[in-house]
């Protein structure tokens, strides 16, 4: 039989029975927006090319009660690819000696907004690696001006791990979401792809706390990581109901050659569609993106994401000198181009796949921010 993940335990039952098994579990995670352990496993255990055909109508299906064909957009800020952290997989980790490492100021910050602005985005991501050189107070002051300069905009950080009080101190200098993928629910899969420096706990309690200070907060995960098993993938899922984020965050893993996972196997584009289209069936209301690196896997990797479950695209904004040097992974999309020819080419793709644009600020659907 031919099934998708890799990993695949033999089952006993015939193939038609097992389809027809796979498929009245779908049915069942689309009425009931959750399913057992041991019902996602055998999902993806067996899912089979058929099967996701399925799977993905569904997925489809699930966003429109919500979302409608409506992708929100967002400019991408990568402000800085310093890092302090080591994780196995990202280019950018601070092993690397590879890379050409750089930083934004302020003002190039707010002139990216500007442009970001004037191309109709409401919504800034502003990510960086863990870079010492961003103190609350320095973050303070960009918080305050692209406020000022743009009160009809949403922010969103995307810096790592810091402590509550700086999540806090931020989130009431005008940070509106926080993204913060978890990477993986499996303590297993986590230590193996990060140092030993590094917390699987201490990642959570993050997510914990912008939760409660009033973040929209958005969790993910990388698919196909090397040694993740389905049992792993299942974790994600569990993790990811629970938590309840308003974003979730799902790209494959992209292999860099510079990293200490150099010469493992790349997660694939149908693993990670599979993944989204269940996402979106857990957590219907949540704002999926079809990321960056599925477009860099796959030239439509970004447009199928949209067929089976995703609604938000991140266009970059970033200077274009600086694009290449944020190299989490390797032949990332859209290094060489300006920011409007992004707006453009994200614009005909969304459209080429029976999408509209919103470009409100898509905010998580009955979202109200908390105030001090
Ligand atoms: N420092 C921030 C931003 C990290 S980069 C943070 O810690 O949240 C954003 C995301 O890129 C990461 O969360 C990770 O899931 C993803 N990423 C990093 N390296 C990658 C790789 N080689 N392949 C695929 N995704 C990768």
């Amino acid at each position: 039989m031919n099934t998708i993940f890799p990993k695949v335990k033999k089952n006993a039952l015939p193939s038609t029975e097992s389809s027809l098994k796979v498929k009245n579990l779908i049915d069942k995670l689309y009425d009931n927006e959750v399913l057992d352990n041991d019902e996602y496993l055998f999902i993806l255990n067996n899912i089979t090319n058929k099967d996701t055909d399925y799977l993905f109508k569904k997925g489809n299906e699930k966003k429109q009660v919500y979302y409608g064909n409506k992708v929100y957009l967002r400019g991408l800020i990568e402000i800085s690819n310093y890092c302090k952290m080591g994780c196995k997989y990202c280019g950018i980790n601070y092993k690397v000696d590879t890379v050409e490492r750089y930083r934004l100021t302020v003002d190039k910050i707010l002139k990216c907004c500007e442009e970001g602005y004037k191309l109709g985005y409401r919504t800034f991501v502003i990510q960086a690696g863990e870079d010492s050189y961003y103190t609350d107070e320095r973050l303070k002051g960009m918080l305050d001006q692209i406020k000022a300069k743009y009160p009809d905009t949403r922010i969103t950080l995307s810096l790592g791990e810091r402590s509550k009080e700086s999540f806090k101190a931020l989130y009431e200098a005008g940070a509106d979401r926080y993204l913060l993928r978890h990477e993986t629910a499996s303590r297993r899969l986590y230590e193996h792809i990060h140092p030993s420096f590094m917390s699987f706990d201490n990642r959570r309690l993050c997510l914990d706390n912008l939760k409660e200070i009033g973040y929209q907060v958005g969790g993910g995960f990388m698919v196909g990581s090397p040694t993740q098993t389905n049992e792993d993938l299942v974790m994600d899922l569990e993790y990811l109901k629970e938590l309840d984020p308003h974003m979730v965050g799902i790209g494959p893993y992209l292999c860099h050659s510079d990293t200490e996972l150099a010469g493992n196997m790349s997660g694939t584009l149908t693993e990670t569609l599979i993944m989204v289209a269940l996402v979106r069936m857990i957590l219907p209301k949540s704002l999926l993106p079809a990321t960056t690196a599925l477009g860099s896997l796959h030239a439509i990797g970004r447009e199928k994401a949209l067929k089976v479950g995703a609604n938000v695209m991140m266009p970059n904004i970033s200077p274009t000198e600086n694009r290449d040097k944020y190299e989490i992974y390797q032949n990332k999309i859209c290094t060489t181009d300006t920011s409007d020819q992004c707006r453009n080419c994200i614009e005909a793709r969304i459209v080429g796949v029976g999408h509209e644009i919103d470009l409100g600020v898509g905010d998580y659907i009955d979202f109200e921010r908390k105030e001090k």
